[in-house]
């Protein structure tokens, strides 16, 4: 028998046989232990009985704390994580916040990461959908199961017992995550791990602000905010056959842009993008417009940019905005729509589009960090210099 940590560990772990109360209690004793130094990745074993996860209790805090191995119930799955994106809402809902924030909201003691993606690695009575081994994306929020929007694969607008992982329930940031089976989504064979944790929260979310709008290969879309849901949003709009032009005011996020296929980037800060969409557009502005910043001033834009009978949604989230709706909108008979995340059904088409376009959206990635590293993935995704930070395991 081999001890749970493989090398590096910093203090002896008991060897063990099995994981009943007993041991559990020996377990307790080592929860709240800050083992941040440890270096090794988590090797399966029998004997295993704790696993390390990311705790995010403010103030820009990373706590590694050991939690107890879960155990699969009826209709959930264990997931042997492989790669845990760290989404922009992580960063103003998780890291950010003060502490007094996470604890009122019962984040303090939850493992953060809502973009889990990993092998399926033990299930509980009942579950037929997957089974060990199987590559799986995690469908991020948990719903009742039972209203409408649970029934229809919209459990992110489920009224009766929203959780999600990352925020409210444990998630991914994690050696093994236990979720729920309908959440477990089969990966196409083309897809990397890195791809599917993408797709759980980034890429759902500007698939279905793109679908929505019906882009195609008639139409300039005008992208505001290009960090990795706008990156996302541009790999998916290129993938429909749409003519892409993408706006922000960091430069290294323009060139990165640029990499994956933009037709035009634009500095806001140096220029009108406004203006420049009319000219590149025969002065008629762009047919579609997303925003993925949440500035005021962008979501204007996306107004302002498109022609008459354009079509608009608006994707990120926060901060409040002044517009007039009679010559924004109503004289031009644009379509606004506001755009959630996804629908557990469209992670499946979304996996499937991927793979039949050869689109990936790894490609967005410029940072990978082992577990242990979490602190510095985020300290360095907090400088919105980067694109795509992702947590990996072996
Ligand atoms: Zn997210
Ligand atoms: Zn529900």
């Amino acid at each position: 028998m081999s001890a749970p940590w493989t090398k590096g560990s910093i203090r002896p772990v008991r060897i063990l046989s099995t994981c009943g109360p007993t041991i559990l209690a020996v377990c307790t004793l080592f929860s709240g232990v800050d083992v941040g130094t440890v270096k090794a990745g988590y090797q399966r074993s029998e004997e295993r009985c704790v696993v390390r996860g990311v705790l995010l209790p403010g103030d820009k805090e990373v706590v590694i704390k050991e939690f107890p191995d879960p155990k699969p119930g009826p209709g959930q799955v264990v997931v042997r994580m492989k790669a845990s994106g760290i989404c922009g809402s992580e960063l103003h809902g998780r890291y950010q916040p003060s502490k007094e924030h996470i604890a009122e909201r019962g984040m303090a003691d939850k493992i953060g990461g809502h973009e889990p993606a990993g092998v399926v690695e033990a299930v509980g009575e009942g579950v037929v959908n997957v089974q060990p081994g199987d590559r799986v994306m995690v469908y991020h929020i948990m719903g009742c199961g039972y209203c409408k929007y649970c029934l229809s694969g919209w459990m992110i607008n489920c009224a009766t017992t929203w959780k999600s992982h990352g925020w409210t329930a444990h998630g991914g940031h994690a050696d093994f995550l236990l979720t729920d089976a309908r959440n477990c989504v089969k990966m196409p064979d083309k897809l990397s791990f890195i791809d599917g944790a993408i797709c759980a929260c980034a890429g759902g979310t500007a698939y279905q602000a793109t679908k929505r709008l019906g882009v195609s290969g008639l139409d300039t879309v005008a992208l505001f905010g290009l960090g990795p849901v706008g990156l996302c949003g541009l790999l998916i709009a290129k993938g429909m056959g749409a003519r892409v032009i993408g706006v922000d005011v960091i430069p290294e996020r323009l060139e990165l842009a640029s990499k994956l296929g933009a037709d035009v980037v634009i500095d806001g800060s140096r220029m009108d993008p406004v203006a420049a969409i009319r000219d590149l557009t025969h002065g008629e502005g762009a047919s579609v417009a997303i925003d993925y910043s949440a500035s005021p001033a962008a979501r204007n834009q996306t107004l302002d940019c498109c022609r008459v009978w354009g079509r608009v949604a608006w994707v990120g989230e926060g901060n409040k905005t002044t517009i007039e709706p009679s010559p924004q909108i109503l004289h031009k008979q644009l379509t606004v729509i506001g755009s959630w995340v996804c629908g557990l059904w469209e992670l499946r088409e979304l996996g499937e589009f991927l793979a039949d376009h050869s689109i990936s959206l790894e490609r967005i990635v410029t940072h990978r960090f082992p577990l242990e590293q979490t602190d510095e993935a985020l300290r360095l995704f907090d400088s919105g210099r980067t694109g795509k930070v992702v947590v990996v395991w072996p």
